[in-house]
């Protein structure tokens, strides 16, 4: 383990340890990581002593241009140096009450300190000390748990989920970032512990749920919040989505599984959170909207203008941002049906130029989610869909690059019509204005300010109006 600790970062608090009579260990997700050979820049120092006083002399050490940040009442504090960001903490006892996810915390020893950690794999140390330097101490079996991938929670699983009930999102997280297994007891513990999450504040919660959608697979994260019943409780819209109905041999898809697959494959294309949010919300209102019929089956008509409605309300209980975050992810859900009716159709210029004018700058990001949602188990299937995705993206660029729809301003303003004509505002120069916007987008005329002036000068005289001399 020696080696591994080879940053001089370690031997200077190693040596402020000796300096100062205290014990110090790296602790928790540092080590996790160091084993796993993951990057991580977040180093946690225990000590048995004060963390504080370690890391004001740690600081001294390194130079006068570092700053030590003392946050008193959490007893901690924190360095940065180089791309590390340090924190230092004395060890502790923790206990806890029923109504509150915040521990009584008390002077402890290291086996304290290891036994409050949430899983095996998270309670791992290293000694810094100079008669043991680099020796791992393991005391739940951390390091065969990560040979094994499985996270198992230190102490009795039902203690720990009570004590902390975010710790059930976390081994959820956990399992999804690093493809591991939960371990039975503590996965059938997270089952037992549901109703503790009215203890969790929405934002920690998402803060998980957002961890599990960036991990490389998150439909691992969301089957495993589904099926253990944690879904249910906190997002019930998404968890109604799963299930099948068949009525005279007719069924529709499993729209909750819809969904998750369509999160992985975005997730293929991109690190964008508000992607990944919208491709998971793109279906929110297909249960609502259910409606059988004979003729065709299963129908979800509307279930994309529903579901743009959903929106701000889930938002908005969720905790999420309600700004132009939200009014992304709604606009994508707004259109996403909008491609793939394109691309069943002959795609016609006029239908290009009102998807670019509705989408604006999301254009790219709409054809990424449409490409995603393809998640027929035909190959041959996708790949229709796909080359005629493919066509929709080329006339896209052919049209854009004639008219310039994106992020489309109209080229005659309310006050140059009001002005032109000597009115006073009303409906009419609104009216006035559409009809320009309804030609240019119809391909009557070219989105340019001389073309559109004479259409106006034309629609005007409809409404028997005439320049001011
Ligand atoms: P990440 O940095 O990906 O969020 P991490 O485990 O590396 O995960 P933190 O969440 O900062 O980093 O946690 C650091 C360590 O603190 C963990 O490894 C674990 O030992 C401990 N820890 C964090 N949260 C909890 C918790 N809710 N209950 C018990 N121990 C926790």
């Amino acid at each position: 383990m020696k080696k591994c600790l080879n940053d001089p970062i370690f031997s200077i608090i190693s040596q402020v340890g000796i300096n100062e009579n205290t014990p110090v260990f790296v602790i928790g997700g540092f080590v996790r990581d160091l084993l796993l050979k993951r990057p991580s820049k977040d180093i946690d120092i225990v000590a048995l002593g004060s963390g504080i006083e370690i890391a004001k002399n740690v600081a001294k050490k390194l130079g006068p241009n570092v700053n030590v940040s003392v946050f008193k009442n959490f007893g901690t504090a924190m360095i940065k140096s180089g791309d590390y960001e340090i924190e230092f903490v004395g060890a502790r006892k923790e206990s806890y009450r029923q109504n509150s996810r915040k521990p009584i915390v008390e002077n402890g020893t290291l086996e304290d300190d290891q036994n409050r950690r949430d899983f095996t794999i998270n309670a791992l140390a290293i000694s810094l000390n100079k008669e043991d330097y680099g020796r791992l101490i393991d005391p739940f079996e951390g390091e065969k748990d990560l040979k094994n991938k499985v996270i198992k929670t230190p102490l009795d699983p039902d203690k720990t989920f009570s004590d902390d009930p975010l710790r059930m999102f976390r081994a959820i997280r956990f399992a999804s970032q690093l493809n591991f297994n939960i371990e039975e007891n503590t996965y059938n513990s997270i089952g037992e512990n549901i109703d503790r999450i009215n203890i969790l504040s929405k934002e920690r919660i998402i803060d998980e749920l957002n961890k599990i959608l960036l991990s490389p697979k998150p439909s691992i994260g969301l089957k495993a919040l589904e099926n253990s019943g944690l879904l249910r409780e906190f997002f019930p819209e998404l968890q109604i989505l799963k299930g099948v109905d068949k009525k005279n041999g007719k069924m529709h898809k499993d729209n909750f599984y819809h969904t998750i697959e369509v999160v992985d494959n975005i997730r293929n294309k991109t690190e964008d959170l508000w992607l990944m949010w919208a491709a998971l919300l793109h279906d929110i209102a297909k249960p609502k909207t259910k409606r059988y019929c004979k003729e065709v089956g299963w129908t979800f008509h509307g279930h994309e203008h529903m579901g743009a409605k959903m929106i701000p309300i889930i938002f908005k209980r969720l905790k999420l941002p309600l700004n132009e975050k939200m009014k992304y992810v709604q606009k994508l859900v707004q259109l996403h049906l909008r491609p793939i009716v394109l691309s069943q159709n002959i795609v016609t210029d006029s239908a290009i130029r009102r998807l670019l004018f509705d989408a604006g700058d999301e254009i790219d990001d709409l054809m990424q989610l449409c490409e995603a949602d393809i998640t027929s188990k035909n190959e041959s299937t996708v790949q229709k869909y796909l080359n005629n995705f493919k066509i929709v993206r080329e006339k896209l660029l052919e049209i854009e690059e004639k008219d310039t729809l994106r992020n489309f301003q109209p080229p005659i303003s309310g006050e140059l019509i009001i002005e032109t004509f000597d009115i006073k505002p009303s409906k009419l120069v609104g009216d006035i204005k559409n009809a320009i916007k309804e030609a240019i987008l119809e391909g009557e005329i070219h989105n340019d300010y001389n073309e559109a002036f004479n259409f106006m000068l034309k629609i005007a005289n409809d409404y028997g109006l005439s320049p001011k001399k």
